[in-house]
């Protein structure tokens, strides 16, 4: 038996009539963290939009456990444990933190566990706590990142799609982000699938490294190898 929560087989996508994806080939062990690497414009984000059901894909299978996803409405794939946090991070600016914390639990039944979810985001987040009435467009580029993590958290997802978590944030946000990341792999067992521009931080908190190059996946190696092959480097990711 395999245990990837994540299969992907000849994915295939794209925009109207303008593919992107051209057969992506992965698996995403459970409780691990996969860094995907590659040139502006390889097709990460599509992949992560296509993966989280925002984009259609026109060939290929995505398995989660095993199942085929094929038609599955984003809802759906919500209350199955995916968790996308796009790029720019999608806080709805007119909300309170309060109010859009509450938008990741809102498909829960078991309400008290939501509350609950909701503690414990302020918790780990503990600006949002002290700023649970302000608007979303009051806060932060960190405090945004937070808010998004949190609000993706609160649903308690099994697989969480984060696209470019560093942008624009300070090195000392970017690295307790990566830092929680870890935590929660370790203590929770949450699968992450990470794209990132910055590759370094990306490559030391992931287990797996995938590099996409025009639309495929042309190398998935340990993170561990990717860190330490200069030749590998050198050949893959240019430093
Ligand atoms: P980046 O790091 O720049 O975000 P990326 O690897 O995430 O790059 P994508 O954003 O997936 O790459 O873009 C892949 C290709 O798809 C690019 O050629 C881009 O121009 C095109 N593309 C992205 N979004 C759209 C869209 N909404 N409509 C049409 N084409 C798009």
């Amino acid at each position: 038996m395999s245990n990837d929560l994540l299969r992907a087989d000849a994915l295939a996508a794209g925009y109207g009539p303008v593919p992107v994806l051209h057969g992506v080939d992965l698996s995403v062990p459970l409780g691990t963290i996969t860094a995907v690497i590659g040139a502006n414009g390889a097709g990460k984000t599509t992949l992560l939009r296509t993966l989280s059901g925002m984009l259609r894909p026109t060939a290929g299978r995505i398995l989660l456990d095993g199942k085929d996803l094929r038609g599955t409405p984003v809802e759906q794939l919500v209350r199955r444990g995916v968790a996308h946090v796009p790029e720019g991070r999608g806080v709805i600016g007119e909300l309170t933190v309060e109010e859009n914390l509450r938008l990741g639990a809102l498909w829960r039944r078991d309400r008290a566990a939501a509350a609950r979810a909701l503690d414990e985001a302020y918790q780990l987040f503990e600006p949002l706590a002290r700023r649970r009435r302000h608007l979303g467009h009051q806060l932060s580029g960190g405090e945004r990142q937070m808010l998004a993590l949190g609000r993706a958290l609160v649903g308690r997802p099994r697989l969480l799609l984060l696209d470019e978590p560093s942008l624009g944030l300070a090195p000392k946000v970017v690295a307790q982000t990566m830092a929680l990341l870890r935590q929660l792999r370790d203590d929770t067992g949450l699968t992450v699938l990470l794209v990132e521009q910055n590759v370094r931080s990306a490559l030391a908190v992931a287990d797996q490294g995938i590099v996409m190059s025009l639309g495929r996946v042309v190398l998935a190696a340990p993170a561990a190898q990717l860190r330490d092959d200069t030749d590998l480097r050198h050949a893959y990711l240019g430093f």
